[in-house]
């Protein structure tokens, strides 16, 4: 094989690649959004297609040889070049292993239980769940001997979402959020409790919407490259890094909803179409990990948009989208409310500070269901306890407790730290920005251009050209989770008045 020849193959394998993708995202969008409700049956024979093909392709004997080639010629390539390969390879030797009625068998189980879920979540009726999750647990420790039969089982889960992150590591990382937060929200409960009442006044959706184009346009999200539509979990999807939609859900007795989810997941927007455009049409692509992508999220939606100086800056203009609505309110009292600290049942509405305890009881559940010492039958007792426990809240029902996330119910094991990971690395970047850079007088006249420029050239434009670790280097330094602690001290002493 001539080594142009095989360049171009390996540029003509990820383009492929990138087009099954894009086949599958548009059919996903589409389903989520305008597709009538009774039209998933022929959506998901495209869809089965699609996977299936993409399946083949990177897993033929032409693929393994190609690589293998490149491998050998490794010094010869270009940096990129070489970390394609690296990528691909890792891929190709990860689903080759794989048996392919195994792989099967699981797309249709996941599919199964995602309907299962539904039901058993509508019903709060765990029973019905329970066989399902065994199954898909009892696949999730399989697959993780074929990922990489050196680690434990959850270990390796874990590294398919954030590459380098194991139990040991997020034992202590969680140690330490558990040492320092509990204790804090506990004296928080002691003190007067915050209004944010005027946040639940009514607020028309027709308003609303016009008051995301604002916001997207202080987050400097260029329209013609990334879209707002309406669903009903909010998301982020990318094609390229021209191309990138987000999505929100309007509630009319809630400000605070809609506008954080378009700060988050324009966060996430940022990051993908901040990526090089060296690096579009391949596998280095799109952001490199969980952690790191909600890390630029939770970057946007809590320490800029939940920080003082940003609301000062948009709040004269939050009064002219809702004038009745703010008009005996200060912008002091939008922090304040926008800030305040309720420990509650679900996780995607919990606060600032009380996050990361509903990702860590997540943690400890699925690290002792994956080294079996807990079964899953046992699963909503420890759920509670440990609400409790960490939190203070009884759990009245299933529904709101142990079946509110569909993670489960997808195959997803070891998703859930990169949440609590995302929020630590965030403070960490806010430390290093501050000595490089002064963030909130820019901030407080709504102008992120420097704090965009200082994540861009830091996180975005690698895309996964550099491991999660790397990048975490790069841009936070030694990681150190009481940066992350510290932060969230610092700012709930000073709004409760510890
Ligand atoms: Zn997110």
């Amino acid at each position: 094989m001539e080594l142009n020849y095989a360049l171009e193959q390996l540029s003509l394998l990820q383009k492929k690649m990138y087009a099954y993708n894009s086949a599958s995202s548009a059919l996903y969008l589409d389903s989520v959004t305008v597709a009538p409700k009774d039209t998933a049956e022929g959506r998901g024979v495209a869809l089965g297609i699609l996977a299936g093909e993409s399946q083949k392709l990177m897993t033929s004997p032409e693929v393994g040889e190609l690589l293998s080639f490149l491998s050998e010629h490794k010094s010869e390539l270009s940096h990129v070049e070489q970390r394609q390969v690296e990528e691909l390879q890792r891929s190709y030797e990860r689903m080759s292993r794989i048996p392919a009625d195994e792989y099967m068998e699981y797309a249709i189980l996941t599919n199964e239980a995602s309907d299962v879920w539904h039901k058993a979540k509508e019903t709060s009726d765990f029973a019905l769940f329970a066989p399902v999750l065994e199954k898909l647990v009892n696949f999730n420790i399989k697959f993780a001997g074929y990922y990489d039969s050196t680690k434990a089982p959850y270990d390796a889960l874990l590294d398919e979402y954030e590459r380098g992150a194991d139990m040991a590591f997020l034992d202590e990382f969680f140690g330490t959020v558990r040492e320092r937060l509990v204790p804090l929200i506990k004296a928080i409960g002691e003190k007067p409790q915050i209004d944010d009442s005027f946040l639940h006044r009514h607020y028309p959706v027709e308003a609303q919407r016009k008051f995301s184009d604002y916001l997207m346009e202080i987050l400097q999200l260029d329209r013609g490259h990334c879209g707002i539509g309406e669903t009903e979990h909010p998301f982020t999807l990318e094609f390229n890094n021209k191309d990138v939609r987000i999505t929100t859900n309007y509630k009319e007795d809630s400000l605070a909803d809609s506008m954080y989810s378009v700060i988050h997941e324009g966060g996430h927007a940022k990051y993908e179409l901040g990526i090089r455009d060296d690096l579009q049409y391949t596998c280095l692509t799109g952001g490199v990990s969980m952690g790191v992508h909600e890390s630029q999220s939770r970057f946007y939606e809590n320490i800029i948009g939940r920080s003082r100086p940003f609301i000062e800056a948009i709040f004269p203009k939050m009064q002219e989208f809702f004038p009745e609505q703010l008009k005996d309110v200060t912008a002091e009292q939008m922090y304040r409310a926008v800030n305040k600290v309720e420990p509650s049942l679900i996780r995607t509405e919990a606060d600032e500070m009380t996050y990361s305890l509903h990702v860590m009881i997540r943690y400890e559940i699925e690290k002792q269901l994956i080294d079996k010492t807990l079964a899953v039958k046992d699963i909503p007792q420890v759920w509670n306890r440990l609400y409790k426990e960490y939190l203070g809240v009884d759990v009245p029902d299933d529904r709101r407790g142990c079946l509110q996330d569909s993670h489960w119910s997808g195959g997803s094991f070891g998703y859930f730290p990169s949440y609590a990971l995302g929020s630590a690395y965030g403070a960490q970047m806010l430390q290093n920005m501050e000595k490089e850079m002064d963030v909130w007088t820019a901030v407080g006249k709504g102008d992120l251009t420097g704090v965009s420029a200082w994540l861009g050239d830091k996180v975005h434009q690698y895309g996964s050209l550099m491991t999660p670790a790397e990048i975490v280097k790069n841009a936070c330094g030694q990681f150190d989770p009481t940066v992350y602690t510290d932060y969230l001290t610092k700012k709930y002493t000073e709004l409760y008045h510890l």
